[in-house]
């Protein structure tokens, strides 16, 4: 029983042209359809590159499906001379429920800092779109015991200006970077224990009600053999897969992970 209706969510990164992108939401869904899943009792997202999104919204319209889907990224800023990015005006029109803020991916590639990430949160909230914020600690913080602290000072750090009503909306990503795209899968306990310390947190800064009703997910590895143990634990309210959501069949498997 799940005091918090999970959700499975997966992150294409830079996969899947369009052409691929319908082809894949395609096989999903009818997967997905085929064993009556419950999208109401589990969730499913899906965040293919923008260029896949006008035509995964095309599709999930036509065929009326409820995949729900969101964007890799979204500018600080709404409108202007910022060659290449993309407002979260755009991905609001082009009806995106989510979108992912502060990827290790971005942080460490593209210089990403706490103040960026905390400024795209905003844009995010500005433009009705669901934030799921990524945070989570590099090998050697964890190696030095520092992991809590570290993945505690992102979050608060993103979380500066925002009020309870905003928080609430809110879905929180921990991803230790040294189990992302590296086969290395932090235990059910590991992610129970941070999962465990955001909500304390965020009962610390807003109040416990409202730390109850954030989903917080665990992403590192996650494939359908060990979706099941990591989404036992109590503070664990769904998985953000990278990798493994590429394939239909393994992704399906993982949203399937109580059967
Ligand atoms: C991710 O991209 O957020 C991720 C967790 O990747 P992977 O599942 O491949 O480790």
């Amino acid at each position: 029983v799940y005091t918090r209706t999970p959700l499975i969510a997966g992150n294409w990164k830079m996969h899947m042209d369009h052409f691929q992108a319908v082809s894949l939401v395609q096989k999903l869904s009818w997967t997905l359809t085929d064993h009556d899943h419950d999208f109401d009792k589990v969730q499913v997202a899906v965040f293919p590159p923008f260029t896949d999104l006008r035509s995964v919204q095309t599709l999930t319209m036509a065929d009326k499906l409820e995949l729900t889907y969101g964007a890799q990224d979204v500018s600080q800023f709404d409108a202007g001379a910022y060659t290449g990015d993309i407002s979260g005006d755009f991905l609001k029109k082009l009806a995106c429920t989510y979108v992912l803020i502060g990827h290790s991916e971005r942080r460490s590639i593209h210089q990403e800092s706490d103040d960026v990430v905390a400024a795209k949160l905003q844009a995010a909230l500005r433009h009705d779109l669901t934030p799921i914020l990524c945070v989570g600690e590099g090998l050697e913080t964890r190696q030095a015991g520092q992991h809590v602290d570290f993945t505690l000072q992102q979050l608060r750090t993103a979380l500066q200006d925002v009020d309870a009503a905003a928080v609430a909306e809110l879905v929180i990503a921990y991803e230790p970077v040294w189990a992302i795209g590296t086969g290395e899968v932090a235990g059910p306990a590991d992610a129970q224990e941070m999962g465990a310390a955001i909500r304390q947190e965020l009962a610390a800064l807003y109040d416990t009600e409202t730390a109850q009703a954030i989903r917080v997910l665990y992403g590192g590895s996650v494939k359908a053999d060990n979706v099941a143990a990591i989404m036992r634990e109590r503070d664990i309210d769904g998985v953000l897969v990278g990798g493994a959501s590429l394939d239909d069949e393994e992704f399906a498997n993982i949203v399937r992970f109580e059967h």
